[in-house]
């Protein structure tokens, strides 16, 4: 079964839910969005998104980062700051933030010599301040940012895999693909190469994905038929195994690789995304990873494997938590989830009317 339809529009299914919860002949109606149904869905209801007070500064280094994350452990009860309702959380962000975070985690320290408790960012700042203030005292510290869980956001991770899928496939395939669709000029080809417009992009993905998957299916089909068997996915994945993998198929099997592991790959990150569907999004995660070194793209190989790492190591009901979270839905739609980073983007563009220049949260 195909996941898209490039030809025809989704259509909303109404639904009609009875409310069993109170005695009344109320009856719910709400729209599903039937193109991801085949996705087991784990939302668990709408949530409602709260926005703290702004950050006004720009969330590209170091001093800035470690100010954001300071005031979200303020606001957030932490009890490393003061506050008494948790020890621990997660913060949702994009890439450079991302790589700043991961670098504070590992670097930014509390001097824990007694009656010091000055914090510092890097280790050489920690280095000098014993030098000077502590020569006689065995070095102690404690890791300042040792309290939350780091998460990236699937806005921006989905659009530079795309980025990625097409700088790599733009020679042997999406030249051809666009200019067939119209983007003719050097320029147009640009616009359609460089990926500026996302929703663009994800449609010539879709076109490329579903029309590439069904020259691959084509042979077998015709195979099954002059064999007389019935064809299906299992029958297909077989057949692929058998035929396209052989040397003399050099472009099937460089084909099979984009559609099965690579377009798919995407197609499905998002459908995880929409349906919270955490195993869907971490198998996607592992599919994809390699577009990421194929393209030489350094800050999200980092957050893959970080993101990976950070995934297997933590304890068991931490994980769990996470995985129930994967994504949220404020509609109650459930196959509209969205990250948290997104969120909180959408509700930030009416707090960049007071800052015209960036802020953060
Ligand atoms: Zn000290």
């Amino acid at each position: 079964m195909l996941p898209f339809s490039v030809d025809k529009p989704e259509h909303p299914k109404i639904i009609f839910e009875n409310d069993d919860a109170e005695e009344s002949n109320m009856t719910q109606v709400h729209s599903e969005m039937t193109q991801f149904s085949h996705i087991t869905s784990y939302h668990d209801g709408k949530h409602e998104v709260v926005l703290s007070d702004p950050v006004f500064c720009n969330p590209n280094s170091i001093a800035t980062v470690a100010r954001v994350l300071k005031k979200i452990g303020e606001e957030n009860g932490i009890i490393k700051y003061g506050g008494t309702k948790r020890h621990w959380t997660f913060v949702c962000c994009d890439g450079l933030p991302y790589m700043i975070i991961k670098k504070l985690k590992e670097e930014a320290v509390v001097c824990a010599i007694e009656g010091c408790g000055k914090s510092f960012l890097s280790m050489d700042n920690y280095s000098n301040h014993t030098t000077e203030i502590h020569p006689t005292v065995q070095r102690r510290f404690v890791f300042e940012f040792d309290w939350l869980y780091v998460r990236i956001g699937s806005g921006h991770y989905e659009m530079n895999l795309i980025k990625g899928f097409f700088a790599l496939n733009w020679i042997p395939v999406l030249e051809n693909l666009c200019q067939t669709m119209g983007f003719e000029s050097d320029s147009a080809k640009n616009f359609a190469k460089s990926c500026k417009d996302h929703h663009k992009s994800w449609r010539l993905l879709l076109i490329f994905h579903l029309g590439t998957l069904q020259e691959l299916v084509l042979p077998y089909v015709r195979h099954s038929m002059l064999t007389n068997k019935k064809p299906d996915a299992k029958g297909f994945l077989k057949y692929s195994s058998e035929n396209y993998t052989s040397s003399s198929y050099p472009n099937f099997t460089y084909m099979v690789d984009q559609v099965c592991k690579y377009s798919q790959g995407i197609i499905n990150f998002r459908m995880a995304n929409r349906r919270n569907n955490a195993d869907l999004l971490k198998s996607a995660k592992y599919m994809t990873k390699e577009i990421f070194h194929g393209r030489n793209h350094p800050k999200y190989q980092m957050i893959e494997l970080y993101d990976s790492i950070q995934d297997r190591m933590m304890p068991d009901d931490v994980r769990s938590l996470s995985d129930k979270y994967s994504s949220i839905t404020t509609s109650g739609n459930p196959s509209l989830g969205e990250d948290f980073r997104l969120h909180s983007r959408r509700k930030k563009q009416t707090t960049e009317v007071l800052d015209p220049k960036r802020c953060a949260f």
